[in-house]
Parts: structure tokens; sequence; C-alpha cells
């Protein structure tokens, strides 16, 4: 990779010193310097202004915040970015995705996946509609100091792909940052299921991508199983379980908006939404008041948000994933299948294991661990970020003591 050189004369950054301790992280490239390890803060530094940070012998180049945790988001070890320097990381990540889009089985994906794509706080995720062939990008920031290299992302990605919009989805509602909005419905497809998203008001930026790979996995064990899909938003899990030959597919939401369009899509789906089960309910209600029902399924997909905002809520996160799961585990049949999930980014995957380990045991059973993953390509984890992985799924057999 050739590097970029530019001709204009180099911008001005301010030099800031950071605690010693941080050396380490920023010869690895990790991009985040906390505002409790600047040493001394230049008076009147604009949000959004290039700084230089230097920690002993170490240093790099980034943006910094005047408000949050995050003091500055470092981009590069070498040169202060430029719109050039910003399109040459958007087609690297463009690139990396190549296998996706290859398939032509997939028409959503993140393009952006921030820091692990080497643009810290910016996320861009792309929606195809596969009747019109018209394509949107969905950008979330995650501070307004990075406004000007989101402008610069958004010049770029037009010069990959043609689209039709770009939204933002930044903050409380969404707005145009180029192009037409697009109509309340995309139809998007994903491993050759045809989903309707919202990317102007659905949850996130419209769809949960970061578990295409975790619904088709279900597929593998729901022929011929009544499953429970709970936290179930538009139906993702349960299409492909319906698809893959279950015998009855019950999906969970407190959304009833999320559920009318999950039956949408069983439709489109050649699925008739007749045949399955859709109830507006809390999960952890629905569950204890079916186990005291004696109602038994034999795969039960668990899916929840996030339970913790921050390190101070984990440990009622860690209590709410131990009582959910639980929960599930008794309403399983002896030998049944339990998918679970957790997006908490506190949760380790080593605290994750031993919560589901320790429900296990509430509910006196056994959890078999058969299938442990992460998150899709185009989710990738920088090896020296690894709050990037954030993403838990489990699929396991559960068994009766012994
Ligand atoms: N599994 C989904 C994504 C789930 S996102 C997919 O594959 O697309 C989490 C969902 O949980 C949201 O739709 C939200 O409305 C729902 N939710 C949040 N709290 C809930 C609760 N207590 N009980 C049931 N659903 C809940």
């Amino acid at each position: 990779m050739p590097k970029h050189r530019t001709s204009r004369p180099k911008r001005k950054t301010t030099h800031i010193f950071v605690s010693p301790r941080l050396k380490d992280q920023i010869r690895l490239g990790h991009p985040w310097v906390y505002r409790d390890a600047v040493e001394r803060v230049p008076a009147g530094l604009p949000a959004g202004a290039w700084v230089r940070v230097q920690s002993a012998n170490q240093q790099a180049l980034g943006v910094w915040d005047d408000r949050g945790p995050i003091a500055v988001r470092l981009f590069s070890h070498t040169s202060v970015p430029d719109p050039a320097w910003v399109k040459v990381r958007v087609g690297e990540a463009w690139e990396r995705r190549a296998i996706l889009r290859d398939s032509n089985k997939t028409t959503a994906f993140r393009w952006i996946y921030g820091e692990s794509d080497e643009l810290p706080g910016i996320v861009v995720d792309l929606y195809g509609d596969e009747q019109s062939r018209r394509v949107w990008a969905v950008v979330k920031t995650y501070s307004a100091s990075l406004n000007k290299i989101r402008d610069w992302v958004v010049d770029a990605l037009t010069s990959f792909t043609r689209l039709t919009g770009i939204v933002d989805r930044s903050g409380e509602s969404w707005s145009m940052l180029k192009g037409t909005p697009p109509s309340s419905e995309i139809i998007i497809r994903e491993h050759g299921y045809r989903f309707a998203v919202d990317v102007l008001r659905g949850q996130k930026t419209g769809f949960f991508l970061d578990q295409r790979d975790n619904r088709a996995t279900i597929a593998r064990w729901s022929q011929g199983r009544r499953v429970l899909n709970l936290f179930s938003y538009t139906g993702g899990f349960s299409i492909y379980a319906a698809k893959a030959g279950a015998a009855h597919v019950t999906s969970v939401d407190t959304a009833s908006a999320a559920l009318a369009t999950a039956k949408h899509n069983f439709r489109l789906n050649g699925l008739d939404p007749g045949e399955h089960a859709f109830v507006v309910a809390d999960a952890f209600d629905l569950l204890a008041k079916y186990h005291g029902e004696g109602k038994r399924f034999d795969l039960i997909i668990v899916d929840p948000p996030s339970f913790a905002r921050s390190k101070s809520q984990l440990a009622q996160a860690l209590q709410a994933y131990r009582r959910l799961n639980a929960l599930a585990m008794r309403c399983l049949q002896p030998g049944g299948i339990l998918a679970t999930s957790s997006c908490t980014a506190q949760v380790s995957l080593d605290a994750f294991r031993a919560v589901v380990a320790d429900a296990a045991a509430d509910a006196r059973r056994r959890f078999i661990i058969l299938h442990d993953v992460g998150q899709p390509l185009d989710h990738p984890v920088a090896a020296h970020f690894p709050e990037a992985r954030y993403l838990k799924f489990m699929v396991g057999q559960v068994v009766e003591r012994v």
C-alpha cells in the first residue's frame, strides 16, 4: 500500500501530553484516550481540533473532543488525515467486505465499523433494496467533534458505489446528508431471505445486521421443532427457523410495530404468519407464565438488548442475564436447544459463559455449548481494540442434571 502524500502544507496540530501509562496502547494503535489520562488541556482547544498525543516516547494523531469520557480519538501514527486519507480507509473497508457483496444473497451490511476500520466513532451501514436495486447508506457518528471527518466519509462513499441517499441516524431523529430519503420500507435480502427495513425510524440503523450469521446458524437446529424467539424484533431468527422447517414459531417482543413487520416478513418469505404466533409481551414475564402453565419448547432463542450502558451497571446486567437464561432453560424440553446472546459490551466472553452456567444451575440443568461465536466479518475486531468485540452468541443443549 503506497503511503498517501499530500502537496498541501502540514496542518497545525496541538501537542497534548497524556499519562505515560498509555504508552503501550498508543504503540499498538488503540484509538481511545480517556479524559482522565490527559495531563494538561490547552486552553480554548475546540472540539474537532487535530492533536498530537504524546505518552512517554509514543505519539499518535487524533481528534480532540471537549465532552464525554473519550477526550481524543486517535486516527493515525503517521499523518493528519485529510479527505484523501479518509477515502483510502473507506476503500479498504469496502474491499474487506467484498466476499459479502459478491454472494449477491445479502444486500445489507456494515460498511464502516468505526475503530475496527480505522475511522473511530463513525459507523456506516448499507441497505440495498432488492427490487429497485437502489441503495442507501446510514451513518452514525458518536460525537459532533467528528462531523468534519464524517463529511469526508460521506463524500468518499459515492466513489465506491452508487447511492440513492445517505441518511444520518446519529441523533434522535433522522436527517439526510445527501440524496433522496428512502420510503419507510426497503426490502433487503439476507442469505437470500427478504426483510422489510425502515432505516429512518427502525431500531439502531433499521436492522440488527450483526446477527446475520447467527440467524443462519439457527437453521441447523430448527427442523421439526417448536421454537420460541424472544426479543424477536422484526422476526429475523423466526424466519430462518420457519424456513428451515420448524413445526411452529412464537415471536415475542415488547414493540408491537416490530411484530407487525415480523408478520409482513413471514409473508415476504412465502410463510403464512397465521400458522405461527406473535406475542407482544415482556420476555421475562412471558417465560414465567409459560413455565407456570407447563408450556415447553424445543428451541429457545434469547437476544435481548444491551443490559448495561457503563461499567457501573455490569453487576445488574449479569443478574438480568442469569435470571433470563434460567427462565428460558426451565421452558425447554429436556435435551432442548438454547441459543443465547449478549450484546452488552461490558460483559466479557468468559463472564457470559459463567453467567449461563450459573443460570443452568439455578434451573437445575446443565448447558452443553455446541457453538460459540461472535460477530460477522462486517463487524471486524482489530486485535489492538478488543472493545470492538461486544457480541456473544452460544448455542447449547440444555440437559437434566445427572
Ligand atoms: N433478534 C433480533 C434483534 C433483537 S433487538 C433480530 O434478529 O433482528 C432487541 C429487541 O428486544 C428489540 O426489538 C426490543 O423491542 C425488544 N425488547 C426490549 N426489551 C424487551 C423485553 N423486556 N421483552 C421483550 N422484548 C424486549
